[in-house]
């Protein structure tokens, strides 16, 4: 059986022809999946009764279930998507002002598992296929938010350990025969995995790219992602700098600001003077709290000592503001797991 919400046009039409369905029929099927909000063939009421319970008998439209729903006060939302295994992950829908954007996962647990982040802590599991990634979008849009602005890749994995996969999902959401949502409303965050940011490039794959670099100088960074030892802080820098050029998308390099770790100003200054000039931004993470790391975010007077010595060396800078902490649902606070209590009430 194939799950409709992970093929592609050309992936469907090869079925529909198999099944002895005219191939012309995939496109407005799979829009009936991504834009009108399908969930059942039954649904699609301008297919006759025989072409639905035919396409019923061997496909499904998703292969994953929204468990849960957590919302916080600060208006953020998230689901815990059940997988088929029974494995789970999260997804988050954000809504800042006029924006809604919805925060996906690329694999369940994480691999790199960057000290100070929850969703490594029990490494990975597994790899999400494409329908598992784009289904939390299909998820999203169908129960909390038809009017979806952004979508960042963003939550429990490294999308670029998991490249055939995302970039199909990526491709799903773009195409006019998916959800529509153009490369330029779609950034994708990475720790910095280089041969997979040229290939993006390669494939035509082009989100916005948000560099996940951390400190300014490999000791640093070497200690906060200990398993990314042998990629330099100046090679995501140079890396950063060729997508902009090859994609004309934005580039961000994220900075996860710990207490004591790296939020001095002189580590600041060591950072401007690499960044300056580049153009690019820098996305400042005060940190989240993860109770087993054993980190601590930085006072409002050392967080601001550090923006202001940054800006001083003229580079661009964006503090994130912290959503969804109530439900741990801030960044680096996803986990492949449900740790709070169940809630009785649904959002
Ligand atoms: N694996 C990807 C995407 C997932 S995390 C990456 O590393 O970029 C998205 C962002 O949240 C990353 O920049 C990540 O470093 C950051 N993050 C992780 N743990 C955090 C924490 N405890 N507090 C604040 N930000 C955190």
């Amino acid at each position: 059986m194939e799950t409709l919400a992970g093929l592609t046009v050309q992936e469907f039409e090869e079925l529909c022809a198999a099944d002895d369905l005219e191939r012309w029929r995939a496109r407005p099927i799979l829009q009936w999946i991504h834009r009108r909000g399908a969930t059942s063939f039954e649904g699609m009421t301008d297919l006759s009764k025989e072409t639905r319970a035919a396409l019923a008998a061997k496909h499904r439209i998703f292969s994953t279930t929204v468990r849960e729903r957590r919302a916080s006060p600060d208006g953020t939302t998230k689901l815990l998507i059940g997988l088929e295994d029974g494995d789970v992950v999260e997804t988050v829908l954000i809504p800042e002002a006029d924006r809604r954007t919805i925060c996906i996962s690329t694999q369940v647990g994480c691999p790199v598992r960057c000290r100070f982040c929850a969703s490594g802590l029990n490494g990975l599991r597994r790899n999400l296929g494409a329908a598992e990634i784009a289904e939390q979008v299909l998820h999203v849009k169908r129960e909390l938010e038809p009017h979806l602005t952004s979508v960042v890749v963003m939550g429990i994995g490294e999308p670029l350990l998991n490249y055939a996969n995302l970039t199909k999902a990526l491709r799903i959401m773009k195409a006019s025969w998916g959800m529509g949502i153009g490369y330029n409303r779609i950034t994708l965050s990475t720790v910095g995995v280089l041969d997979k940011i040229d290939r993006l490039v390669e494939d035509g794959v082009t989100p916005n790219l948000a560099i996940s670099l951390h400190a300014p100088n490999d000791e640093i960074r070497r200690e906060i992602v200990p398993t990314m030892a042998k990629v330099r802080v100046i090679d995501l820098i140079k890396a950063g700098r060729a997508y902009k050029e090859a994609t004309r998308k934005n580039v961000t390099f994220e900075y996860v600001l710990l207490d004591g770790v790296n939020d001095d100003r002189k580590h600041a200054l060591e950072l401007g003077k690499k960044v300056r000039g580049t153009k690019m931004k820098v996305n400042v993470i005060p940190y989240n709290r993860v109770e087993e790391t054993g980190f601590r975010a930085p006072s409002k007077e050392r967080l601001d000592r550090f923006v202001e010595a940054l800006g001083g060396c003229g580079v661009p800078i964006m503090v994130r503001k912290q959503k969804g902490d109530e439900v741990s649902a801030a960044c680096g606070q996803l986990r492949a797991r449900w740790t709070e209590p169940v809630p009785t009430e649904h959002a």
